[in-house]
């Protein structure tokens, strides 16, 4: 039998942990030990300069895994002479501060030096996913009337040539040719050869805490995109949360495994790590189990930040799998994006030897805001407690307004306290929509949760997909991980459908683990169980097979989307639809 509460004992920190509860914190002291004052504040040139300035210049930054290509290792020094050269590129273009930079490339070399450089001369970045379509690159190239456009030559000639004449605000297209050679596409520049061009010196580029900085897109989860404008002064949050919530010590290698197409590949992929000068991991190859757990083996990576898609599929690869390899260096593994089913975290402990920590952040709040640190005890299925200098609230609307919870085990709305330092500062064209999230000092999330005695907190689900049936208010999540529980389940998804009698039931889809085939006992044996967990008011009423379930880039499952599909509606925006959902 499982316990509630995976308790940790000194034994399972294998370091000493950076955050123990009731510890003091203050963002200023977080700004002293960056040391740049809020008038002199640039992202790149404190994840970078900072350590090639120091005994960390020659320390590996970056460690770029090729599919068919060497492995590129760049030194913080050479990632400094890099980025001052695209910077300094920029400038020789006529790029300057506040000007949009996008980048559509795999995860190679130049986007990180794009999008490092980039925020190095004080413009504004996007990173999109490099699977995008032709038309969501557009829309969003159009959205923020971005100047510079930076891609890859395959990536060019299928998303974006024809495209051209539709993008008008395009003032230059900079393109890194395949293979090595060089790229001659009329009208576009040859990366190499102009990066060559630019001098490697400082381009002494001034840029304040509250300058925009990165521009990033939400996933597309519940409709279309939005475009979430951040600033440099959110480095001191991705700082804090690089130390606290992943525990990154000087020693660590790190692999996160997000594409910096979605806001997690940046803030933790790029920016994080490199503040804390520790070497990071970067895989240009999607996901594959095997190629994983020989990253892990072989990288010797030591915190691991992932997703609850990539967990469920390398517990759909099987427990055998992951035990032809060996983790010795290990020692903390992290998720983000979803609710991690408590399955999921037990898993990690039996199977990898770790509970996974669950962490919940957004696009909106530019860093991890509610985590599980290696020195807390785990309560599977709870996204743990806020962090130092965040304040995280259960808030309900009641006539007009909008009032805390102060009671634990209440359902609501997760708000959190304005003033973090990664708080987005607008929707891209969507001022209203902006305002919208805020009431008073209070940011409201979307999300619903409870806050349990203890302080930790439970997700209960999306606003837009809490189902409402028979009077109970009942969270897709808690309906997936009972699921889940069973063996044969990988991955589920729950919605509600419209019913005359109780306004909603619950319907579930369901995809199995290798060596299970759908059918009516099956089906019947899944209610059944759920059942048994939730009680028949809560469990699924219908359930439906499908060999995957439709999910975002980011790997998210689309309910909205499974429920547009039952219900005959229109499918709404799906340019963030992985392909064959
Ligand atoms: P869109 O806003 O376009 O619909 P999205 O909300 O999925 O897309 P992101 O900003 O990437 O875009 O995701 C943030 C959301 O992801 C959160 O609001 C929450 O619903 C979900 N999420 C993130 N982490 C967790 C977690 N640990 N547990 C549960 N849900 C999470
Ligand atoms: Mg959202």
């Amino acid at each position: 039998m499982r316990d509630a509460v995976i308790r940790k004992t000194a034994a399972d920190l294998r370091v000493e942990p950076n955050w123990v509860e009731g510890q003091a914190f203050s963002w200023a002291a977080v700004a002293d030990e960056l040391g740049a004052p809020a008038n002199d504040f640039n992202i790149a040139r404190l994840a970078i300069d900072r350590h090639a300035a120091g005994p960390r210049a020659q320390r590996i930054a970056l460690r770029l895994l090729r599919v068919d290509a060497e492995e590129q290792a760049l030194s913080y020094a050479e990632l400094q002479r890099l980025t001052n050269r695209f910077a300094n590129g920029l400038r020789a273009l006529g790029i300057g501060a506040g000007d949009r930079v996008f980048v559509l490339a795999g995860r190679i070399a130049p986007l990180y030096v794009a999008v490092l450089g980039s925020l190095k001369n004080g413009s504004v970045v996007t990173p999109l996913f490099s699977a995008f379509g032709p038309e969501p690159i557009a829309t969003r190239i159009g959205i923020a009337q971005a100047q510079v456009l930076v891609t890859t030559e395959a990536l060019y000639r299928r998303k974006i040539e024809k495209m051209r004449e539709q993008l008008p605000s395009l003032q230059h297209v900079i393109v890194v040719g395949e293979g090595g050679t060089a790229s001659a596409i009329r009208g576009t520049l040859d990366y190499h050869a102009w990066m060559s061009r630019a001098p490697d010196s400082d381009p002494a580029v001034r840029t304040r805490a509250d300058d925009l900085a990165l521009l990033h897109f939400t996933s597309g989860t519940t409709g279309t995109p939005k475009g979430a404008m951040h600033v440099h002064g959110a480095a001191l949050t991705h700082f804090a949360t690089g130390r606290f919530a992943l525990d990154l010590h000087d020693d660590d290698v790190f692999w996160c495994t997000a594409d910096p197409g979605w806001v997690t590949g940046t803030s933790y992929g790029i920016v994080a790590p490199l503040l804390h000068g520790v070497t990071s991991i970067v895989d240009e190859a999607e996901f594959d189990a095997e190629r994983w757990y020989r990253i892990l083996q072989e990288q010797e990576v030591s915190v691991w930040y992932t997703a609850p898609t990539a967990i469920r599929m390398l517990m759909k690869a099987g427990p055998e799998l992951a035990r032809r390899y060996r983790f010795p260096k290990l020692r903390f593994i992290a998720s983000v994006g979803e609710p991690l089913n408590p399955e999921a975290v037990w898993w990690g402990k039996e199977v990898l030897g770790l509970p996974i920590h669950d962490n919940w952040w957004q696009t909106e709040t530019g860093g991890i805001m509610i985590s599980n640190a290696p020195a807390m005890d785990i309560k599977p299925g709870s996204m743990g407690k806020p962090l130092p200098g965040v304040e995280a609230l259960i808030v309900r609307r009641q006539d007009g307004a909008v009032v805390p919870v102060e009671q634990p085990d209440v359902e609501g709305e997760l708000a959190l306290r304005t003033g973090w330092p990664a708080m987005f500062r607008g929707y891209l064209g969507q001022e209203e929509r902006y305002h919208k999230c805020f009431a008073d000092d209070l940011y409201l999330s979307g999300d619903l949760a409870r806050r349990d005695a203890d302080g930790y907190f439970w997700f209960i689900g999306r606003a837009d997909d809490v189902i409402k049936s028979a009077g109970h208010l009942i969270g897709p999540f808690e309906v997936e991980s009972a699921l889940m529980e069973h063996p044969a389940v990988a991955e589920a998804g729950v919605i509600g459908k419209p019913d005359a009698m109780v306004g909603e039931i619950v319907k579930a889809f369901v995809s199995l683990k290798p060596g299970f085939e759908p059918g009516e006992a099956l089906r019947l044996e899944l209610i059944g169980h759920a059942r048994k967990r939730l009680g028949a008011a809560v469990a699924p009423k219908e359930l439906a097979f499908q060999a995957t379930l439709p999910r975002t880039r980011s790997g998210k499952i689309m309910r909205r989307l499974l429920k547009a599909r039952e219900l005959g509606l229109p499918e709404g925006d799906l340019s963030t639809l992985e392909a064959g959902g």
